[in-house]
């Protein structure tokens, strides 16, 4: 069993589209009042002066901790004091505190592991576009209708049939739109198995480097539809703050990214389907984006001088990054593999692209240097050196880390 979703454009009368914009709105300040809580308390217990005897602290996180269900538990009173809340339904409200809960405790959970994580942050209005009803409380009639409880029955448009049994139901908005999303169990439809590998080298000159020598390309959408971007970003900070015209020049900016992530998506769904169709095993390097989009830090010689980072190239190599969705393609074939029954492996990609795949010796190479040459005679390019490493990495350690499909 696995989840897949489907989303479907819906159409909203005047009145449900306000409707919908208003739950928006209170599960956003529900969303940041949770925050806030969570944040009071995790301050009252910073400045204590004993924060760093670990007993005391420990003592102090006990008698202030806040749960989901000490928050839920206050939702009654909440309906009391506002009550514009009780037009949202109950489980809906209970979502909104849930994800709160989970931000804390992935951000804790990365504390502990020794990261530096920012705080969770307050949501604005631009940033807060979805609510969810976990169980109940939705329905979807024959004639094309979405039934929301406390909202009405809205139109939507099913492109495509849905399958597999309804989990969740999400209302999201993209600028003007409004989509549902159908999380569904399905079945795992498993593929004959194949005895085919392959590893997969992710780059900047090719999108992918199959071991068999075969090409992926980079989609260049993000990179041609840059120029309308820019043009479309200057002509909005030319709009007087507030005025119609500037609404309007937003409504295109977002458009237009929203353009480029649907194309993406598309792109990376019909590869990452083939790879999938065609071996039983993927070998892909484990990767850090979090670190290669990070900005270089400014260096300086002795005398404070500030020398030249590769700031303004790395930029150019992160957008790159970004734009190639590197991490979503890992992620697309993991949990298309595990519908299917088959692996996907990720390995450690040191010296992936210096090791000689013909005899094993250590070529060092440049950055620059897209040929593989080494005495035992083994020629190749560069990255499909790599990942002819990356394949024979994989199958030695096959079985060993198995990647989970990420619940989507
Ligand atoms: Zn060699």
């Amino acid at each position: 069993m696995s989840l897949k979703s489907s989303k479907y454009r819906l159409y909203p009368t005047r009145k449900q589209a306000e409707k919908l914009q208003l739950t928006l709105d209170r599960t956003r300040e529900l969303y940041n009042a949770a925050l806030q809580e969570r944040r009071d308390a995790y301050e009252i217990i910073k400045r204590r002066p004993d924060f760093y005897d670990a007993q005391a602290r420990k003592q102090a996180i006990q008698a202030h901790n806040i749960t989901y269900y000490s928050q839920a538990n206050q939702l009654p009173e909440i309906k009391d004091i506002r009550q514009e809340y009780r037009d949202i339904h109950s489980q809906v409200l209970q979502d909104v505190l849930r994800k709160a809960d989970k931000t804390f405790k992935a951000f804790f959970a990365r504390c502990k592991r020794g990261d530096t994580p920012g705080f969770p942050r307050y949501k604005g209005r631009d940033r807060y576009n979805s609510f969810t009803y976990p169980q109940g409380g939705y329905s979807l009639t024959h004639d094309s209708r979405v039934c929301l409880s406390k909202i009405g029955s809205i139109k939507v448009k099913l492109h495509r049939p849905l399958e597999g049994k309804v989990k969740t139901c999400s209302i999201t908005r993209e600028g003007t739109c409004w989509y549902v999303v159908f999380a569904c169990e399905v079945e795992a439809e498993l593929l004959p198995v194949s005895d085919g590998s392959v590893g997969i080298d992710l780059g900047l000159l090719h999108f992918a480097t199959l071991s068999t020598g075969e090409t992926i390309e980079n989609p260049r959408y993000f990179r041609k539809g840059e120029k309308k971007r820019e043009k479309l970003q200057q002509s909005l900070s030319r709009k007087k703050r507030g005025s119609r015209r500037r609404k309007k020049a937003v409504k295109q900016v977002a458009k237009a990214h929203r353009k480029v992530r649907n194309q993406r998506a598309d792109f990376l769904h019909k590869e990452s389907r083939q790879l999938v169709n065609t071996y039983g095993l993927m070998v892909f390097e484990e990767l850090q984006p979090a670190n290669m989009s990070r900005r270089a830090r400014p260096k300086q010689d002795e005398n404070g001088k500030y020398l030249p980072n590769g700031a303004s190239a790395k930029s150019g190599v992160n957008k790159s990054i970004q734009d190639a969705g590197w991490n979503q393609f890992v992620q697309y074939c993991s949990y298309k593999a595990a519908n299917a029954g088959r692996i996907v492996l990720t390995v450690n990609p040191r010296y992936t692209s210096q090791v000689c795949s013909g005899c094993g010796t250590v070529k060092k190479k440049e950055l620059s240097e897209r040929w593989h040459s080494c005495e035992c005679g083994t020629e190749l390019d560069r990255d499909h050196n790599a990942a002819l490493n990356i394949l024979r990495l994989g199958r030695s350690q096959r079985g060993a880390t198995r990647v989970e499909a990420p619940r989507l």
